[in-house]
């Protein structure tokens, strides 16, 4: 995980969380070296571009003598470290950045830490509110556990997992049953502290009874899991592999992939741990911020050596040796779709607390950074999957002894210029009205964001500024001429590859949780809200017709106060009171499954969505009809 929000470390190499040379690299004749550098640093100023100063420059008009296209307008003021990658990419899209934010709204605002760095009322933002939330440790393994108790098959690249301190005796009883049940069974597992980043607070035990539970870091809750002891090796090295990953859209939900990715080495030859190697950090924990410290990293600007590569330099050397490598990238894209999907219906709690629908509010995208292992036999595991994944592009270099510089890393800039470039390429919102101006042309009316504007008297300015965009712009063939030709010429091509909803009929059936956020959504009601009441819990039921004589409404109000309270005392949120999501849903499997018994496990989870939507649609009927008579 990386640091929040995390600024460039005093004497210490930029963190991968800090990224050191060697990354991923586009094919080679998508960068003929001469274009490479000139794409690099773009058509605009080299220094740090002015307050709401023209990225590009020129007359204002296009080299035919045609007048300019209103520019893409990003406020970069709390991009952070992402800042340097961020003012490259902007460079060579000629988008206008406004470096200290701006009066005005912008159609992009980049934020270096989480949703909230700005108070933003429209265009987009490239974080959701609510997945630094999600994506700890304690909350994935969470989220990936309700899809594991429902397709168990489906989600066993996450490690078997428990949390400290709440299911430390659960833990200690189920090793304790599976070793009486194999003695020959020695496993090793790995301790996490929940909020952890950079391997801090990580160790390596053989038995439950080793969790230090008390003192300083160890104290705090944590994630326990089962140690991957048989990792692929490259050089008798462990290594893993660091991916980015585009979510575009939550609703409907589209999902890339950067088409390569950073391998991030130990320094140490691995051997399977032992009681003797355990603590050895440098040969069990692949994090670069720890390596680095090791008298045997080394820094290559080569992507096939080093302590840091691209992950296509490794598929290659597999390839070579006769690996299905095809197998493994779609077992790799499988794997990010699904986690996604284990993500989503939490995270669609959090939007609509920040963003409820139908009320004014930006869009987001956000890319993440997913942490694999590749096991011996291939298979990738998830190890983490990181909000802010690091886009730094130097690190620091110890010149002498005590004495630091900053110097570029070539590699990680190309890797992630090209990740933020493209991620701005696939949201870049005059494509998005094109296809607006045809919703203007044929029904006369406005997007629906555009139609949220007209609340305020400041926002009915956006309004008519967004109508004279439109219609300045022209028909979409021209728009298409002007921006996509016009500023994608001369660019490569994407190095993100639609995933979701490509591949969206092969996972659909897994994507049952988000309906199930779908209902509990619906009683929440009221904005900023992430925890359910007593009574929308009641009118859940009463709804979905879910109470009847054997389960009156009364058990009803017994099952919420004790499934409530005991997610409660968990103590991970104690700011509102209530019902939250994770409560819900473990009440909404014990109902499927007093409802349907027979059913296998999903099939109960469906049966009883599919009833209460059939339920709640009924309900919405007789409320229009009444609504009309
Ligand atoms: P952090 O956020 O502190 O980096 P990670 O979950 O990424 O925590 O773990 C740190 C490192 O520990 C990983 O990069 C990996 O090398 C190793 N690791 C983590 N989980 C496992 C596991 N279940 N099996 C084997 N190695 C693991």
């Amino acid at each position: 995980m990386e640091p929040p929000g995390a600024l460039p470390r005093p004497r210490s190499p930029a963190p991968e969380a800090a990224e050191p040379p060697g990354s991923p690299a586009l094919p080679a004749e998508e960068h003929p070296p001469a274009a490479q550098e000139a794409k690099r640093r773009g058509p605009g100023p080299q220094g740090p571009a002015e307050c709401g100063a023209r990225v590009g420059a020129g007359d204002g008009r296009e080299p035919g003598g045609r007048a300019r296209r209103p520019r893409v307008t990003v406020d970069s003021s709390k991009a952070k470290t992402s800042l340097e990658a961020l003012k490259i990419s902007l460079r060579q899209l000629r988008w206008k950045e406004f470096p200290c934010g701006r009066r005005l709204p912008c159609d992009i605002y980049w934020h270096g830490v989480s949703f909230h760095d700005n108070d933003i009322f429209s265009g987009q933002v490239n974080k959701f509110p609510g997945m630094t939330e999600m994506v700890r440790k304690i909350t994935l393994s969470r989220a990936v556990r309700t899809m594991q108790y429902l397709f168990p098959l489906e989600y066993n690249f996450y490690p078997r997992s428990w949390i400290l301190p709440d299911e430390s005796s659960f833990f200690e009883k189920e090793i304790r049953m599976m070793k009486d049940r194999d003695p020959s069974w020695k496993p090793t597992f790995i301790v996490k502290p929940d909020g952890g980043c950079q391997g801090d607070g990580i160790y390596l035990i053989k038995d439950p009874s080793d969790i230090r539970l008390t003192g300083g870091l160890q104290s705090r809750p944590a994630v326990v899991q089962e140690y991957i002891c048989k990792p692929l090796l490259v050089d008798k090295l462990k290594f893993d592999i660091r991916l980015y990953v585009l979510l575009k859209s939550l609703e409907p939900l589209e999902i890339y992939i950067a088409k390569d990715g950073l391998s991030r080495f130990c320094t140490e030859p691995y051997q399977e741990p032992t009681l003797k190697n355990l603590h050895q950090v440098f040969m069990h924990l692949t994090n670069y911020s720890l390596n680095i410290h090791s008298g045997n990293f080394i820094h290559s600007d080569n992507a096939n050596t080093g302590s840091k590569r691209t992950f296509s330099s490794i598929l290659c050397r597999l390839s070579s040796k006769g690996v299905d490598v095809k197998k493994v990238w779609s077992d790799i894209i499988s794997l990010v779709i699904k986690t996604i999907i284990a993500l989503t219906p939490e995270l669609k709690v959090y939007y609509q607390s920040d963003i409820p629908s139908g009320k004014p509010g930006p869009t987001c995208f956000q890319i993440l950074g997913f942490d694999i292992l590749l096991m011996k036999n291939l298979k990738p595991m998830l190890l983490e999957v990181n909000a802010n994944p690091s886009m730094r592009i130097e690190h620091e270099k110890e010149l002498s002894p005590g004495v630091f510089e900053n110097v570029p890393s070539p590699v990680d800039e190309e890797v992630k210029v090209a990740v933020i470039r493209d991620t701005l390429r696939l949201v870049d919102p005059h494509k998005q009205k094109k296809k607006d101006y045809w919703i203007l042309q044929e029904h006369g009316y406005y997007k629906t964001s555009f139609f949220f504007f007209c609340c305020s008297s400041q926002t009915l300015e956006h309004v008519s500024d967004a109508k004279e965009e439109l219609l300045d712009a022209g028909p979409p063939e021209r728009l298409d001429h002007d921006v996509s030709t016009a500023l994608e010429a001369g660019l490569p091509s994407l190095c993100l590859k639609q995933v979701f909803p490509k591949y969206a009929k092969q996972f659909n059936y897994l994507r049952l949780v988000d309906r199930v956020a779908a209902l509990f959504i619906r009683f929440l009601g009221v904005k900023g809200t992430t925890k359910l009441g007593p009574t929308g819990f009641r009118t859940f039921i009463r709804n979905c017709k879910l109470s009847n004589s054997n389960f009156s409404m009364a058990s009803v109000d017994i099952l919420y106060i004790d499934i409530t309270r005991r997610w409660n005392s968990m103590g991970i949120d104690h700011k509102e009171s209530g019902m939250c999501w994770q409560a819900f849903v473990e009440a909404f499997f014990f109902l499927a499954q007093k409802k349907y018994k027979s059913l296998p496990l999903p099939e109960q989870v469906a049966s009883l969505i599919d009833f209460c939507e059939y339920h709640l649609a009924v309900l919405d009927e007789k409320r229009l009809v009444c609504g009309r008579g």
